[in-house]
């Protein structure tokens, strides 16, 4: 027969956390909560002598909706809290155990409120420490407890045992306040040093008096001294040292930490201690009380509960710069208000709003139970057919990255986007839309990952659905973007992906936007790269002049007859005696052609020119007026000998700035194989967007030059001739090698590829060198010398961007080396 734990409740009450207690079930009740959709569930326990009310945390409230945790069970309490609401005790449940589903009653006959004056052991902290805490209590025996009495203990708890998580974090999170605190005294020195520091401390830092040795002295003491610092605490000799610093000392003792998914707004204190898993920038608005700013914080603790925390005005100034996101924090006080799904998609009923009693403390130890993230993914063919507007977690192998475009909003202001698409092993992609920042950050990296011919893993938390252009997902601002994270999940992708995601057709959710999918490329790109011989066309997007148009037929004569509906025919039309002949028609009567743009362009850029063909609409975009008028122009000239209209329009459309996506194919003329360009879509180039495309560019070639200086090693065989590869090697090799490779960079400004054996290396740079020499017979060029797998040189190329780059990086070395 199970025996309840006696005197469980007035223990608990009285502060014991750590008490497993076996009490029985009296009631239950669920509690209609109006601002959520979760319920909770409130019971009535019994320690054989008095009852007791308590909450479920709501994670548990599966016992009560699946029978497993009814009337009458027997549960010990493995995990609560016990709190005061209102002067009434309640106790939080955090987590339990059932002993028995069902027994007889062993309760007491009546609730009732405890027994004054009873049991209290005098040497318990947790007393001391209530009693500090704020609005009298209820329970009588509680409120006897002499505070004087309790801190003499040192530490905090009583019994205080190691997996006491306060036990554990306070002391560590001491020197923490040391440094941290210390710096910034002025913006939040004074909240801290209520809530944490020992009393010395606090006074210490207040007097202003400290000369940064004596801070550092105390500072080492700081672990032997917290225990006395706490006890000071509640001791009402050393007390006036919290009151002159304002009301907030009393409420501001810390609490057992609680899980984050335990906090509901029934409860006055509490302490979190948590991860800071995103903090956002700070944002300005203004409504009818004017203009304030806001910026939130969400945070996870080691038990995977997730919270956002959200700064107003003052608590702005307080807390913005203490935060730090990846860092752990103490986090003591706040109200809970009711979560805004719509704008947080962390599951959590609740959100913090920190004030100004909060408490915050950086934790030093960077608590390795509390994970970095957590996801919620959903596969994209689960995200297909979710609701628009929803917040969803997703993961996938990254496959295509456009360049950043900038957005004119509807109210004016200009935003910047990109579009990506990601992969998943449902086999389905979805394009993801990078907005504002997240297209300079992680977008750069991704496209920068991908222009080295890697596919990444991409894990978006807190994406929104869109039906903007088929199903997409785009972030906001509190959403995360992290490539390649650390987690099974993208392990697992990347396995997928390189064993048979990669060659899986994309079967994507999203519709292509309008010529959505063309990468940058010059015109001499077209011919170099063969664009156009594979089984599909290449698009791409240009930026380039109009140099030329051709006056000759820039326009046939199309059948202006419907077809299949709505469509119109289009044909090209030849002269009849009734007028005008059809053959997809098989008519000869009709009476008027539609003139429709064949425009013969040369597009040009500086590394060349290509002739590419407009239809109508694009033909339209181009000469600003439709083919009809070009006609009538056309038919004015040779009326009345005046061509000058008619070629003013030509010359009047050349010589324009254009981004021209392009459709490259080549196709089969009277057995003649020819590469046909088509535009499928002109705007004037946007000076603003294109200076951003250029400015990435420059930021890449920076980049790489970083890359080169953090590369610890080259693949084996570095002679692949990619300039970064090279300078790697040289750098690897020993430093007569790389003396030598300085001196033939020296010489030729090349960045000489060496392996990694001494002698080869020497060999090798020598060879480069004097390649790069003959081959050039100047002593500037940037060249890249190319050694075969068997160390000799074969061949100097000019090197690209990146192998300049990398030149003049292992130049710079040298010369940092040599001096
Ligand atoms: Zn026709």
């Amino acid at each position: 027969m199970v025996e309840l734990t006696k005197d469980a409740i007035q223990l608990i009450q009285a502060g014991q956390t750590d008490l497993q207690a076996v009490v029985q079930v009296t009631d239950i009740k669920p509690i209609g909560n109006q601002s959520g959709p979760q319920e909770r569930f409130r019971l009535a326990l019994t320690d054989g002598s008095q009852i007791q009310q308590a909450m479920l945390a709501t994670q548990l409230n599966d016992f009560v909706k699946t029978g497993r945790v009814k009337k009458n069970s027997i549960l010990v309490l493995q995990e609560y809290i016990c709190n005061t609401v209102q002067n009434r005790k309640i106790i939080i449940v955090l987590s339990l155990e059932v002993l028995q589903l069902d027994a007889e009653p062993l309760g007491p006959p009546q609730p009732g409120p405890a027994v004054p004056g009873s049991v209290i052991n005098p040497g318990a902290g947790p007393n001391g420490f209530q009693a500090q805490q704020g609005p009298p209590q209820a329970s009588g025996g509680y409120q006897a407890a002499p505070p004087a009495q309790a801190p003499l203990t040192p530490g905090y708890g009583n019994p205080a045992p190691p997996s006491n998580p306060y036990a554990n974090a306070a002391p560590a999170a001491a020197p923490a306040y040391n440094s941290g605190y210390g710096q910034a005294n002025g913006g939040y020195g004074q909240p801290a040093a209520n809530g944490f520091g020992g009393g010395g401390m606090g006074r210490g830092m207040s007097m202003g008096g400290m000369g940064g040795g004596m801070a550092g002295g105390m500072g080492g003491g700081m672990g032997g001294g917290y225990g006395q610092g706490r006890g000071a605490m509640g001791a009402p000799a050393t007390a006036p040292q919290y009151s002159s610093r304002g009301p907030i000392a009393r409420n501001q003792a810390p609490a057992r930490i609680a899980p984050i998914s335990s906090l509901n707004p029934y409860q006055n204190k509490w302490t979190i201690k948590a991860r800071v898993t995103l903090k956002s920038d700070i944002r300005r608005y203004h409504n009818q009380k004017g203009d304030g700013k806001v910026f939130s914080i969400d945070l996870l603790d080691s038990e995977g509960g997730e919270v956002r925390a959200t700064c107003f005005n003052q608590t702005v100034d307080k807390f913005y710069e203490l935060f730090e996101e990846g860092k752990v924090y103490l986090i003591t006080g706040g109200s809970l208000k009711p979560t805004r799904k719509e704008f947080n998609h962390l599951k959590n009923e609740w959100e913090i709003m920190l004030d100004n009693n909060t408490v915050v403390q950086l934790s030093m130890d960077e608590d390795g139970s509390i994970p970095q993230q957590v996801y919620d993914f959903k596969t994209i063919d689960v995200i297909e057919n979710e609701a628009r507007e929803s917040m969803v977690d997703v993961i996938g192998v990254v496959e295509t990255v456009l360049p950043t475009n900038i957005i004119t909003r509807k109210d004016g202001r200009e935003t910047e986007k990109r579009s990506l698409t990601i992969k998943d092993t449902s086999g389905k992609s979805v394009e993801v839309t990078l907005w504002g920042s997240f297209c300079n950050r992680e977008g750069q990296r991704l496209q920068d990952s991908l222009d080295n011919g890697q596919h990444p893993v991409l894990a978006v938390k807190g994406g929104r659905t869109s039906d903007f252009s088929g199903r997409t997902i785009g972030t906001i601002s509190t959403s995360q973007l992290a490539i390649d994270p650390d987690i099974v999940e993208a392990h697992r992708l990347k396995a997928w992906y390189e064993s048979e995601g990669r060659s899986l057709a994309p079967q994507s959710i999203s519709r292509e936007a309008s010529g959505g999918r063309e990468t940058r490329k010059f015109v001499a790109q077209i011919k170099d790269e063969g664009l156009g011989r594979g089984n599909k066309p290449d698009y791409i997007a240009v930026r380039g002049t109009i140099a030329f148009i051709k006056q000759e037929n820039p326009y046939y004569a199309a059948c202006p007859n419907k077809v299949e509906g709505d469509r119109q025919c289009n044909k090209k039309l030849t002269p009849s005696t009734g007028g005008w002949a059809c053959e997809r028609c098989n008519r000869d009567d009709i009476p008027a052609p539609e003139y429709r743009y064949l425009l013969g362009v040369q597009l040009k850029d500086h590394t060349g020119g290509e002739w590419v063909t407009a239809f109508q609409e694009t033909g339209e975009d181009i000469m600003g007026m439709n083919a009809g008028e070009l006609y009538r122009l056309k038919e004015e000239a040779d009326n009345t000998g005046n061509n000058i209209p008619y070629t003013n329009a030509f010359v009047n459309a050349q010589f324009d700035h254009w981004l021209m996506k392009l459709k490259v194919k080549e196709e089969t003329y009277n057995d003649e194989r020819r590469i046909k360009v088509q535009i499928i879509k002109a705007e004037k180039a946007d000076f603003a967007t294109e200076s951003k495309v250029v400015a990435e560019q420059i930021a890449k070639l920076s980049r790489a030059r970083t890359e080169v200086r953090a590369m610890p090693t080259a693949p084996a065989g570095a002679g692949a001739g990619a300039g970064i590869n090279a300078t790697g090697a040289v750098r690897r090799g020993t430093s007569q090698a790389r003396a030598r490779a300085e001196a033939a960079v020296g010489s030729v400004t090349a960045a000489a590829v060496v392996e990694e054996e001494e002698e080869g290396a020497v060999l090798r740079a020598e060879a480069a060198s004097s390649a790069a020499s003959r081959v050039t017979g100047a002593h500037n060029a940037h060249l890249v010398a190319v050694a075969g797998e068997d160390g000799v040189v074969t061949e100097a190329v000019a090197a690209d961007t990146e192998a300049v780059v990398a030149g003049m990086e292992v130049e710079a070395e040298g010369i940092r080396e040599r001096s």
